[in-house]
C-alpha cells in the first residue's frame, strides 16, 4: 500500500449523481457529469453514469479518449484548439465552442472522418471568460448553419467561472430568448439549451429555472456534494466521497513558535504563527508539490493544520497523539482545488 493515496467511494458518487439527475429531471432538464476534476478516471465516470447521467463532459480531449469504450454522449467543454481538430471530431460527439474559424475546421475535419460533429455556440453573458459577445450571435449562427458537417445542437452559457457572476432570470432568459430567435430566424430546431454548471443548481433546487433551460453540465456538486453560487452543502448528498491519507513521519513535542529571527518559507512568504505554547506536532508525507495544502480538512476534528511547504505537512495533533503513531495514517476531505491537485499528482495513488 502506498501512501498518499485518495480514494473514492464509488456508491457515494453514483448516489450523488442519481440525485442531481432526479431533480434535474422534476425541471425538465438532462445532466451531463463533468469529469475533468478526476482527471477523467473511468470508474468515476462509469459511477456517475450508472447514476443515471446522459453523458460525460472534460475540459480536455485526453480525458475524452478515456471514455472510448464507454457508450454515452461525450462533450468537450473547453473550446477545442485549432490544433487538436482532429481528436475533437474522433472522440467528442459535441463541443462547446465560439469561434466560427474553429467551427470551420471542425465542419471539415468531420467530412473527412465521416461524421457529423455537434457544436453548443456559447453566449457571453457577462462572465467573461468564453462565449460570443450578444450582438454577435446571430451572425455567427448564420454562419454555423452553412456548414454541412456540423449539427448545430444548442446553445450554452457559463457563469460563476471568471467573473463570479450568478445565473438568474436575466441572464438564464436571454439564453431562452436567443434560442428563440435563431429557431424563428433560421427555421432550425436547437435541441440544447445549457445553462451553466453546478452554480445553476440553486434554482433547480427552488424551482426558479427559467423553462427552455434543458441541459446542465455539473461537476463539483456531484463530486463533492456542494451547490457553487452559495458555496452551500446539498441535504441528502455525499459530501464524503473522497478521503485523501498521508502517513505521519514524524512526532514530537515542539513549540508552536520557531525559535530564531524570521526571514522567508520556502515559498517566499514571510511566515507568521500563533503561539499555542508546546503541542505535539506530526509530520504527514504530503505537500504543496501534491495538493492545495488550504483546501484540506482533517476528518479528525480534532487535528489542525499549521501548514506546510512542497513535501510535508505540519499537524497539530496534541488532542489526539495518544491514537496516532509514526507509520499512522491521517484522512482528510477535499475541496474542489485539493481534489484536482490529487488527482493531477502522480505522487498520489488513486484507489
Ligand atoms: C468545469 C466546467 C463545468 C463544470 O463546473 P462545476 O462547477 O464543476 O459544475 C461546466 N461547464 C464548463 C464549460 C466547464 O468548464
Amino acid at each position: 500500500m502506498n501512501y498518499p493515496c485518495i480514494k473514492v467511494d464509488l456508491d457515494k458518487i453514483e448516489d450523488n449523481a442519481r440525485f442531481i439527475v432526479d431533480k434535474c429531471k422534476e425541471n425538465g432538464i438532462d445532466v451531463y457529469a463533468v469529469t475533468k476534476v478526476f482527471c477523467g478516471n473511468v470508474q468515476i465516470a462509469k459511477a456517475a453514469l450508472k447514476g443515471g447521467v446522459i453523458g460525460l463532459a472534460d475540459s480536455r480531449v485526453e480525458n475524452l479518449k478515456k471514455f472510448e469504450g464507454l457508450s454515452c454522449e461525450k462533450l468537450l467543454l473547453r473550446l477545442p484548439m485549432k490544433s487538436q481538430v482532429q481528436e475533437v471530431v474522433k472522440y467528442a460527439d459535441t463541443s462547446l465552442n465560439s469561434e466560427i474559424e474553429t467551427i470551420r475546421l471542425l465542419d471539415e475535419e468531420a467530412e473527412r472522418q465521416g461524421k457529423v460533429h455537434n457544436i453548443i455556440l456559447m453566449i457571453d453573458l457577462g462572465d467573461l471568460r468564453e462565449g460570443v459577445w450578444e450582438d454577435k450571435v446571430m451572425e455567427t449562427a448564420e454562419e454555423i448553419v452553412k456548414l454541412k458537417n456540423i449539427g448545430f445542437g444548442g446553445i450554452g452559457v457559463n457563469l460563476t467561472c471568471y467573473g463570479g457572476v450568478m445565473p438568474d432570470d436575466v441572464n438564464l432568459g436571454k439564453l431562452i430568448s436567443f434560442k428563440e430567435e435563431i429557431e424563428k430566424e433560421f427555421e432550425i430546431q436547437l435541441k440544447i439549451v445549457s445553462g451553466g454548471n453546478s452554480s445553476s443548481l440553486y434554482k433547480v433546487f427552488d424551482g426558479s429555472v427559467p423553462e427552455g433551460i434543458n441541459m446542465l453540465r455539473i461537476g463539483e456538486t456531484i463530486v463533492l456534494g456542494r451547490e457553487t453560487a452559495f458555496g452551500e452543502a446539498v441535504e441528502g448528498m455525499h459530501l464524503d466521497a473522497f478521503r485523501l491519507q498521508g502517513e505521519i513521519v514524524e512526532m514530537k513535542r515542539k513549540p508552536s513558535l520557531p525559535i530564531g529571527k524570521i526571514g522567508m518559507d520556502a515559498f517566499g512568504n514571510t511566515p507568521s504563527f500563533e503561539d499555542r505554547g508546546e503541542i505535539i506536532r506530526a509530520i504527514v508525507a504530503l505537500g504543496r508539490q501534491d495538493v492545495n495544502i488550504d483546501g484540506l480538512e482533517p476528518y479528525d476534528s480534532k487535528i489542525s493544520i499549521l501548514g506546510g511547504s512542497s513535501d510535508h505537512l505540519l499537524l497539530d495533533i496534541t488532542e489526539v497523539a495518544d491514537r496516532y503513531k509514526i507509520g499512522s495514517v491521517v484522512e482528510f476531505n477535499v475541496d474542489y482545488g485539493a481534489l484536482l491537485g490529487a488527482y493531477t499528482s502522480e505522487y498520489i495513488q488513486k484507489r
